[in-house]
This record gives C-alpha cells, structure tokens and sequence, in this order.
C-alpha cells in the first residue's frame, strides 16, 4: 500500500470526514517519502471567528456542569484514545516521521494525560484562609475561564493539544485548536476521536472542542480575538516572540511554550554506560526534533576521553531509516528547510573550529525525503551555533575541568527548557538542583533532557517562555481563581482596623 492510501484508511477508520482533507488548498505532506497525502480546505478568517463564538456559547453551557461531570467526558476521551493507538500512533509516523515507538508513546501520553485529568475533574480544590475577623471566612474559588486557544508545533503533533484540551476541559473551558500546518490530519484525527467520545458522553455542548486548519494567519486571527481568554502556544522562540505581546496587549492569558537549547553534564563519577545511553536518546532520538532534545553537553576532562569515542561510535552506527517499513532509530527531518538549516548550523561550528562527524544526507526514500546522519560535533568552546537551539540532530560537545565554569556555560544560553547532570556525587546533584544550579524549567539528575511524564508540570524559563503545562498544578493556569470573604457575624469590621461609620 501506497503512504497515501495507507493515510487515507487509517483517517477512515478513525472516523475522519474525506470532505476534510481532500480538494482543499492546504498540502500535508509525509516526511517519509516527502509524498503529498491531503490537500485541506483552509478554515477563513469570517469562519475562524464564527468558531470562535460557538466556542463562547459552548464554554457557556460547559461551565456549569459539574467537574467529575466534566471528567467523565475526558475519561470516555481516554477510553476512545485507548482504542485508537494503534492508528493514530501510525498516523503520527507518516505526518511527523516519527519512529514506531515514539508515535505510540505520544498518543500514550494523551491517555496519560486523560487519567490524570479524570482524577484532577474531583481536585480542583480552593485555599480556606484564616480571615482577621471575627465572623468571617475566606476562601478561594476556581472557576472555568472561557475559551482556550491552542496553538501546536508539527513536533508533537497530537499530545500537546491533548496536555491541553484534557485540562482545560476538566476545568470547564471550551477549546479551539490551530495545530501546526504540517501536521493537520493528526489533528483532525485527534477530533474525530474526541467526537467519539462526546457522542458516548451525551449532553456535551456543539463547539466544545474544535480544530482550525492553516497556516499562522489563522493562528493570528485565534490570538487577537477578544473572546479567547487564554492561548496556549506551542512553537518557536520566534513564534512567542509574536503571540506573547499580542496576547498581553489584550491582557489575555499565555502559556508559552517555546524552544529549547538543552544541555547535560557529564560530571567525574558518572556511570558512563547510563550516560551513553541517556545522551544517545536524548540527542538522536525523535532525529533531534524534540523541544527537550539534548542539544549540548559538557564533559569532564577526566571523563572525556572514555566518553566521547564511544558517543562517536554511536553516531557512526545508529540506523537511519524509514520509521514506517524497517526499525530504524532515526527517521527523517521534517522537510528541506530543516535539512538546509542544519547544514548551516554545522558549516557554522566547523568555522568556529569543531570537529563534526556524521551530519551528511543519507539517500532512504528519494529527493523529497530529508534524511541524516546525527551529527556530534566536538568544540573548543561554547559559541556560535551552539548558542541557539538548530532543530535537528546536532549534539555540541566541550570540555571543563571546573564544575561552577560547567554550570555558568549551561546556563548561558537563551532557552531555559531542560537540563540533566550525570553524577554520583551527592553534592554535585544538589548543587545543580538548587537556586545557584540549572536555570531550566527542567532539571534532572542520570536522566536525559527528553522524555517527561505528564504527572509533573511541563515548560521553561527565559526564551522558553514561562508557561506550564500538563501534571502538578498546571490546570490552574487554565482557571480563574476568585477570593471570597463571608461575613456570618451581625457586624460590620473593616479589615485593617479602619473605621468609616456613617449615621
Ligand atoms: P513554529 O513556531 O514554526 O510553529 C508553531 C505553531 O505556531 C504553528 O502552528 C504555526 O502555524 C504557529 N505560528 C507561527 N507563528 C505564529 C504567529 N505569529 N501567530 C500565531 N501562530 C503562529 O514551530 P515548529 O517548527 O512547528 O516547531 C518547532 C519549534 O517548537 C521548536 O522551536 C521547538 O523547540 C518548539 N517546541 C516547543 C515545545 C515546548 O513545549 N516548549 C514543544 C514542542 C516544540
């Protein structure tokens, strides 16, 4: 079966409209093969903004259902993802190139993140606070926000709407969805099966959840409309860079959650073989395509010459290959521009003085599909390139003798999204842990940057953006939060001792 008829069977069996990605204007195409495998009709700026009402109508009428109600349709949502892995976990490998594994890890972590939203549908729990007077209670309420923006980058194609939808529906929102223009039929796919599970739920208002397809024009119109409370916007540095003023013009909510240039630390103690591995996932993995892919690593000079000759050998012999027909670990880049931006990015180290190995084109599927060779390149210092997050599978690697210098370069870089130390030195870990250490929104100790579980909080600092997502207390960014003072007494005191009596 061709790429394209496999495509168009499984949109069928996950229950999506042909009408819907076919005959339109917008090309998907596959990394895989670079094949063209729908063309959808663009959602306008007049329709766009029609949606957008439907959604204020739906949030309405979602607000007053009851939380565990409110759960009830995002557990029907998990069981109907459960359902579905397989296909859409494929459909993930065809329109973002993803390895077998990863394209049904990812639809995993949207279970994941439905579980965890059932169970938050009965927490969504309020301070009682001590008040300074007599008679009195103060408390704090949540209440649901309104509608909810989303805006995802082609890299995680289908979980990013699902950290977000499972939330902000348990929280009484309503959500409209503008996913990457590369990867839209993942995204219709995705309301296919939310559409499933409403109809099993019953009750669940038109317009609850719906998806717009184009390009950032229709994210544009999604960020200024003044009935969307808060956009949660996945993407580029260059991206947020737009979105964050535009929203905070109107004083709408952002969560930002934007580019990373994530680093490790291989520190003297480390156990070299966990290292090895963590840092082989974390920068060929996803073929450098994650927001947490290890980007930059720091060696001990002690350790160095055991580390990185074997971290040499495994960028030498890591299969390349098509994720859809054999078991490779690296399948392709995205599209030519990320093929030409990493060719740019290693140019740029080789004159700054590093030495790459790997990084060439490897033929697999014909001119249209863009694969590589990861590429490790050693430097003699932090600069250049190494500076700004290359989406591609590009790991810089320097020296230190000095564990402060080591944190002081990990941390002096734009991004702040996710760290790792290897390290068996208790102080060490610590130290990196604590306010002096890394800066990142992440930071783990013999872990890799990439791979968080959906039960803690996701996201990072500085061009990383700042916002939250998934597990912890994520969901409060998705509410309103209201202070509430009772007064049961049959008096009147004011707070602060003042007084203000009138005859
Ligand atoms: P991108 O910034 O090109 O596009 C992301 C999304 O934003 C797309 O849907 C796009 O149409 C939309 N968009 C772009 N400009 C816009 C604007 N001005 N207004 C409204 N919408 C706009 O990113 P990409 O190439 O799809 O993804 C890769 C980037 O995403 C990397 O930088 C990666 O680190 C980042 N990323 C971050 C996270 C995270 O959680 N921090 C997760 C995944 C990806």
């Amino acid at each position: 079966m061709t790429v394209v008829n496999e495509t168009h069977a499984l949109l069928a069996r996950l229950g999506v409209d042909a009408k819907s990605y076919t005959g339109g204007t917008m090309a998907s195409r596959s990394p895989v093969t670079g094949e063209t495998i729908g063309s959808l009709p663009v959602t306008s700026a007049t329709q766009t903004a029609a949606m957008i009402e439907k959604a204020d109508e739906s949030f309405r009428a979602w607000r007053m259902v009851p939380a565990p109600k409110r759960g009830e349709l995002v557990r029907l949502l998990g069981d109907e993802l459960r359902a579905a892995k397989a296909d859409l976990g494929r459909l993930v490998s065809i329109e973002a190139g993803k390895i077998a594994s990863e394209g049904l890890g990812e639809v995993q972590e949207m279970i994941d993140i439905c579980d965890f939203a059932v169970g938050l549908s009965r927490q969504l729990y309020g301070l009682t606070i001590a008040t300074e007077r007599p008679g009195h209670r103060m408390m704090e309420t949540w209440h649901p926000l309104g509608v909810v923006g989303v805006i995802s980058a082609f890299n995680f194609p289908v979980a990013v709407w699902s950290w977000n939808a499972a939330l902000a529906l348990v929280c009484g929102n309503s959500v409209v969805w503008k996913p990457s223009e590369k990867t839209p039929l993942t995204a219709l796919a995705c309301q296919a099966v939310f559409a499933k599970a409403a109809a099993r739920a019953g009750g669940v208002p038109d317009g609850l959840s719906q998806v717009l397809i184009g390009d950032r024009s229709v994210g544009e119109v999604l960020v200024d409309h003044p009935k969307v409370a808060l956009v949660s916007a996945t993407g580029s540095t260059r991206m947020g860079r737009d979105v964050g003023p535009r929203l905070a013009k109107r004083f709408a909510r952002a969560i930002l959650e934007l580019g990373g240039n994530n680093a490790g630390i291989v520190c003297p103690s480390a156990d070299l073989d966990m290292a090895l591995r963590a840092i082989a996932f974390g920068a060929m993995g996803t073929a450098g395509q994650r927001c947490t892919t290890l980007r930059r690593l720091f060696v001990h000079d002690s350790v160095y010459d055991r580390l990185v000759p074997r971290l040499k050998k495994a960028y030498e012999s890591v299969s390349v290959g098509n994720p859809l027909t054999s078991s490779a670990l690296v399948g392709p880049l995205v599209d030519r521009a990320a093929h030409d931006g990493m060719q740019k990015a290693l140019a740029a180290a080789t004159a700054a003085g590093g030495r790459v190995t790997g990084g060439a084109r490897v033929e697999v599927e014909g001119p249209d599909a863009f694969y590589v060779r990861p590429a490790l390149v050693e430097m003699p210092a932090q600069e250049g390139p190494m500076l700004e997050e290359t989406f591609a599978p590009i790991l810089y690697v320097v020296r230190y003798a000095d564990f402060d210098e080591a944190v002081r370069l990990h941390n002096a870089v734009g991004a702040g999204l996710s760290s790792s130390i290897f390290t068996l030195d208790l102080q060490e870990a610590e130290r990196f842990l604590s306010a002096e250490g890394s800066d990142c929104g992440i930071a783990n100790v013999n872990i890799g940057t990439s791979g968080a579980e959906i039960g803690g909080a996701f996201g990072g600092e500085k061009e990383t953006g700042g916002g939250r997502e998934s597990g912890s207390d994520a969901w409060k960014g998705y509410m309103r939060r209201a202070t509430n003072t009772v007064n049961y007494s049959k008096a009147l005191p004011l707070a602060q001792g003042v007084s203000f009596d009138i005859d």
